[in-house]
């Protein structure tokens, strides 16, 4: 089931595995992790992922709907253990599925429920959290590169499109200090957002759908912000999500109300 992508060159190379997936909250009943991965697969006719998450740890009653709400407009729970949501997504691994698991949004006490689950057979491989500086996640990063868990950071710009933005907001990418940084380097404010990650090591995944942005995302490799910078950058942590997942505050596996 290899399908083919189109090289620049025109030629055609085959392909068999691609890229980072999640396992939606609905799918963590243990019966329903390799049901979701093979439509994924079957979507994508592919016959691995490289990379699979669970996506929160917060289950939702399975179903049609993405995020079932009951009528306070909060999330309903299915009830179930995201430590045995990883015991599925390791049988995913030994089937050949996947090649690597990982998990997004875990703060450090449900990873170590995981690191810490008897019989563990794998490790999670990366833990894909919203990060920028407004939100540096410097304690979860240590905490996670001293188990040997890479960090992704998503919404690295501070995902200025997301639907329930309020104008009250603060916005990143027009940040006078981070403009003044950037300036100072004859780069732009999204350029330093994506450097200052790079410097932590931690991965990054701007999002765009524009060419001219996709390449300006690309060109960090050729300037360093200096100590000083990065110390500036990491004092505009202000603990402020774009991402906060405000329906599911009341779900028992809400990450967001331990410290990190
Ligand atoms: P980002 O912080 O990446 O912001 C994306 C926005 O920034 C888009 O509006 C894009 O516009 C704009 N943008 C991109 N590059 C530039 C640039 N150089 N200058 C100005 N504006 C720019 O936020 P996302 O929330 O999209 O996060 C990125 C990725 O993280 C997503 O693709 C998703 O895969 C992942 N994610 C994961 C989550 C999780 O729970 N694990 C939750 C949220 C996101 P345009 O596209 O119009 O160019």
């Amino acid at each position: 089931m290899a399908t083919a992508v189109k090289l620049n060159t025109g030629a055609q190379m085959p392909i068999v595995g691609l890229g980072t997936w999640k396992l939606w909250c609905t799918f963590h009943p243990k019966s329903l992790v390799r049901q979701a991965c093979e439509k994924t697969l079957s979507d994508l006719q592919l016959d691995y992922l490289d990379l699979y998450l669970v996506h929160w740890p917060m289950g939702f009653q399975p179903g049609t709907e993405l995020l079932p709400l009951d009528s306070n407009g909060e999330t309903i729970s299915d009830g179930s253990s995201f430590v045995e949501t990883w015991e599925a997504m390791e049988e995913l691994v030994d089937a050949g599925l996947v090649k690597a698991i990982g998990i997004s949004n875990f703060n450090k006490e449900q990873i170590e429920a995981i690191l810490n689950k008897p019989g563990l057979k794998y490790k999670p491989a990366n833990n894909q959290v919203e990060c920028h500086p407004y939100l540096t996640q410097e304690k979860l990063i240590n905490y996670c590169h001293s188990q040997g868990i890479s960090v992704t950071a998503y919404s690295p710009l501070g995902s200025p499109d997301r639907p329930w933005a309020k104008p009250e907001d603060p916005s990143l990418l027009e940040d006078p200090n981070i403009k003044a940084i950037a300036d100072k380097h004859k780069k732009t404010s999204a350029q330093v957002l994506i450097r200052y990650q790079v410097q932590r090591n931690v991965i990054v995944i701007p999002k765009s759908i524009t060419p001219q942005r996709i390449q300006e995302n690309f060109q960090v490799f050729d300037f360093e912000l200096n100590e000083d910078e990065m110390k500036i950058i990491s004092g505009f942590n202000r603990n402020w999500r774009a991402c906060p997942m405000q329906w599911g505050i009341k779900h028992k596996d809400y990450p967001f109300n331990a410290e990190f």
